[in-house]
């Protein structure tokens, strides 16, 4: 077997699956995104064809039925999907998390009740921190638990914006349970609420959490945004991620250090946009003919195409250099807010500047880039707006060099 030496290279098993992914996406999403995102309906034949390609178990352990690969080459396979539709990598995206979160915290129970029906994408998993009031400030959290007796919590308060919220069974949410704690971080907890998955009013054992009407959104279609309105419901304790005893108070660092594989997992849905982009690009530019020549001819609309592929190499590099070090057991808190900063910027560039080479046709739901156009800027938002990438890459920088 080929062993990589460089960011980029693969090896056998990297250039099998990610060529596999890439036939998926060319054949069953780049031809049925636009029909998606028009009607704004769930890509169902699509997630179904995931779950058979084993595409919501990618990082989970062999033991637990999943493909047991790394971080780099989930990353790999990021980039494929979203170059098809974010919609569709939008779909693993926290399901992703929530594996994560339950192989580093979770109890030896969790994993084995949650692990096997998510590998199989029979269970999908969200991930929810932000609340109507707050998003970048986590901390600011009011959604709370209280302890109703020696096994029960019961939790109270409105959660905002919770990708796959409707179609989650499980929902890895963030909510407070020590309010007077010192320090202030060790006020929230992580609670696996288990759902049913597709209902918008629980009842029975779930019931006390309902789900409202999906928001309405500029881009990022198919997939739900959703509120989730806990009233009342009952949380058995044994649901704390990690157990009560080693999770109680602990939500907080645990969420945070999911984020930063989050981080890696935006940014390479940047790379992924933005290589198509630039894939679009490169096609119109040399079919659209003005003042005699095709407009690739032109110097202005090549300096367009150099400074994209530019962007796109460098922002694959960034990403799959936070992935390598991350499986490395490498410290790259940094590189991962630098990745993420730096492709969902490229992704918001490429795609805008694939816009303006298309000209009048690029502002026409005919055309892809159409669609890429209202998608892009949701990278600049998600796991971390670009300025809290660079409160955090700032942060780390400091205390890299403190002299
Ligand atoms: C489609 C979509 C899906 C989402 N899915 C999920 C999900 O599954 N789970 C989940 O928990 N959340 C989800 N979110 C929410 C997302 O994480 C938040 O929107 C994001 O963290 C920003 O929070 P906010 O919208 O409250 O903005 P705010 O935090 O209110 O920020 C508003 C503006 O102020 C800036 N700002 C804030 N603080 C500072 C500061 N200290 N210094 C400088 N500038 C600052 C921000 O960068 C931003 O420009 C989703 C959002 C979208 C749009």
């Amino acid at each position: 077997m080929a062993v990589a030496t460089q960011y980029t290279d693969k090896t056998d098993e990297q250039q099998a699956i990610t060529e596999m992914v890439r036939q998926f996406v060319d054949e069953q999403i780049i031809p049925n995104a636009e029909h998606y995102d028009h009607e704004d309906s769930f890509p169902e034949p699509i997630v179904e064809q995931m779950k058979e390609l084993g595409l919501f178990g990618v990082t989970v352990p062999e033991e637990y039925g999943g493909m047991g690969l790394d971080l780099t080459t989930y990353t790999m396979i990021v980039e494929e999907l979203s170059r098809g539709w974010i919609s569709i990598s939008g779909v693993i995206n926290t399901h992703f998390i929530g594996t994560y979160l339950l192989m580093k915290f979770g109890t030896d129970e969790q994993r084995e009740k949650y692990l096997p029906k998510m590998a199989t994408g029979e269970m999908r998993a969200a991930f929810s921190l932000s609340e109507p009031e707050l998003g970048s400030d986590v901390q600011a959290i009011k959604t709370s638990a209280a302890k109703v007796d020696d096994s029960t919590w019961e939790i109270n308060g409105q959660k905002m914006l919770v990708t796959i919220g409707l179609r989650s069974s499980l929902v890895f949410v963030l909510v407070k349970t020590d309010p007077d704690a010192d320090p202030r971080h060790k006020s929230f907890t992580c609670f696996i609420a288990e759902k049913e998955p597709g209902v918008h009013e629980n009842t029975g054992e779930y019931a006390g959490l309902n789900v409202p009407p999906q928001i309405k959104k500029m881009g990022y279609k198919g997939v739900e945004s959703t509120e989730l309105v806990f009233d009342g419901y009952r949380c058995p304790a044994e649901n704390i991620l990690g157990g009560e005893a080693a999770g109680r108070g602990n939500g907080f660092s645990q969420m945070m250090d999911a984020l930063e594989v989050g981080r890696v997992n935006v940014a390479a849905r940047g790379v992924g946009i933005a290589q198509r982009a630039l894939e679009l690009a490169l096609r119109y530019s040399q079919e659209r003919k003005t003042f005699g020549r095709p407009i690739a001819q032109h110097q202005a609309i090549q300096f367009k195409l150099a400074d994209m592929a530019t962007q796109v190499d460098a922002a694959r590099l960034m990403t799959l250099r936070a992935a390598r070090m991350k499986d490395a057991g490498e410290r790259s808190d940094l590189e991962a807010g630098m990745a993420k900063l730096f492709a969902s910027e490229a992704g918001r560039f490429c795609v805008e500047e694939s816009f303006r080479i298309h000209g009048g046709y690029g502002y026409s739901k005919e055309y892809e880039i159409e669609r890429l156009y209202r998608d892009a800027p949701l990278l600049l938002i998600g796991e971390g707006t670009s300025e809290i990438q660079r409160m955090v890459i700032g942060r780390k920088l400091l205390e890299r060099n403190k002299i």
